[in-house]
């Protein structure tokens, strides 16, 4: 990223909870940050305020009906309205923008992701799905067009820091850190009878619905696995997670010669997407500072993948690679869709998952249009399957 002067960001998904405390870190440093996009689901109230707090040059919403409103009153601010899916994915190749933070959930993170990429721009990369679905694709195109990902999932910042001063040296293996989520100590028969409320009380971060879900099935941490594996290039076996209930580690790297670099901190997302749009610089803060005394015992746990069975699917697509990762995340989506509408139970989501590996067609080497098919396919079949099975 330019050294000198301000860095001009387009948040995708600045409504939702990174998207909202990214604009924190923005508001606090604006003599360092310029917001050039903000883009959101269907939130137009708060895309708007958003908008006339920061004046963008350009906002987008996905919701068509949302757009006449947002445009009455932005376009005589200046303020450039578009909507709709193919708007998103065009924005991010404005000439001024130097980082897109993608802080939109799901599968629509990996079109925009790809066409930034595509345009030269940073990418700071919350939306974890992208490499999940796509990883091998997303990262050779960063490769090709000489731009950067940096990671803005706690985990994987904390690797990145470890790393820094260290990229010449090889990696043995990373840890992982997990919560372990709000159903760490429960059997697989106390698990079928949580709700969709006690899931949704993560114990240390306050997130998006979607994540959470995938929190407390430990899901997000499969998928933090598949993610890592692209962002560091790691071999499947390089990777373990360990459970740390306290979230004051946020992962570990071991090098060759045994020596293990954690990197701490009290739980706030603030810092890890602060450090994705300032790196290499620091950025000073009057955040609390952690306080030992208050953590006299940090702890480690074995994840249970034999209960928590979406970390063992995610760990068996990424050892298969091709586009069981894309299944194993399309099926998640549709998942979780259907838990939030209390349509299916916790632990009918893992089954309605790797149903849908089973069933789907092995494809090793997919393209996009494959992923873009395999995605569309895998979520068809899971609805299907939910309405046969009458899970
Ligand atoms: P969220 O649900 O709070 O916000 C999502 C944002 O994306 C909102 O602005 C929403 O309007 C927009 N959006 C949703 N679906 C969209 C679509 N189809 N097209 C365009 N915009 C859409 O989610 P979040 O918790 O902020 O998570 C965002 C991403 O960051 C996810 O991929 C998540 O896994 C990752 N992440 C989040 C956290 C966290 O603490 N929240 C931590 C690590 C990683
Ligand atoms: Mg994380």
């Amino acid at each position: 990223m330019k050294d000198t002067g301000k860095r001009h960001v387009a948040i995708l998904g600045s409504t939702g909870s990174i998207g909202t405390q990214a604009l924190e870190v923005i508001r606090a440093n604006r003599d360092r940050f310029e917001v050039e996009v903000l883009t959101a689901g269907s939130n137009d109230e708060l895309l708007m305020a958003q908008a006339l707090e920061f004046q963008p040059n350009a906002v987008v919403i996905l919701d068509e009906s949302k757009y006449q409103n947002l445009k009455d009153r932005l376009f005589p601010e200046g303020i450039k309205v578009y909507c709709g899916a193919a708007a998103l994915s065009e924005v991010v190749e404005m000439e001024a923008i130097d980082v897109v933070l993608t802080a939109l959930v799901g599968f629509a993170g990996l079109q925009p992701t790809l066409r930034a990429i595509a345009a030269g721009k940073h990418i700071a990369l919350a939306n974890k799905e992208t490499l999940v679905v796509a990883g091998e694709l997303v990262t050779a195109a960063a490769r090709e067009k000489g731009v950067n990902i940096y990671p803005v999932d706690s985990e994987h910042s904390a690797i990145f820091q470890c790393l820094m001063g260290e990229f010449h040296n090889p990696i043995e293996k990373i840890y992982l850190t997990a919560s372990g989520g709000p159903f760490r100590e429960k059997s697989i028969e106390e698990l079928k009878a949580v709700t969709k409320a006690q899931a949704l009380k993560h114990p240390n971060w306050v997130m998006g619905a979607k994540i959470t879900i995938d929190s407390a099935s430990l899901m997000n941490k499969g998928l933090e696995v598949i993610e890592a594996k692209w962002l560091f290039a790691l071999r499947p076996e390089q990777i373990d997670v360990i459970v740390h209930p306290q979230s004051i580690i946020h992962s570990i790297v071991q090098f060759c010669d045994g020596s293990m670099k954690a990197q701490m901190g009290l739980p706030d997302m603030k810092l890890p997407i602060q450090f994705a749009l300032g790196y290499p610089d620091r950025t000073s803060t009057d955040f609390p500072r952690f306080d030992f005394m208050n953590y006299p015992t940090l702890t480690f746990e074995k994840p249970r993948r034999d209960v928590f069975l979406n970390l063992d699917l995610a760990f068996r697509a990424m050892e298969r690679g091709g586009n069981m990762p894309c299944v194993l995340n399309a099926a998640n989506e549709v998942a979780v869709a259907l838990f939030l509408q209390d349509e299916i139970s916790f632990m009918e989501m893992p089954e309605l998952v790797g149903n849908c590996m089973e069933k789907i067609a092995f494809l090793p080497k997919p393209t996009l249009a494959d992923y873009l098919e395999c995605d569309r396919e895998t979520r068809a079949l899971a609805t299907e399957l939910k309405r046969a099975v009458k899970l």
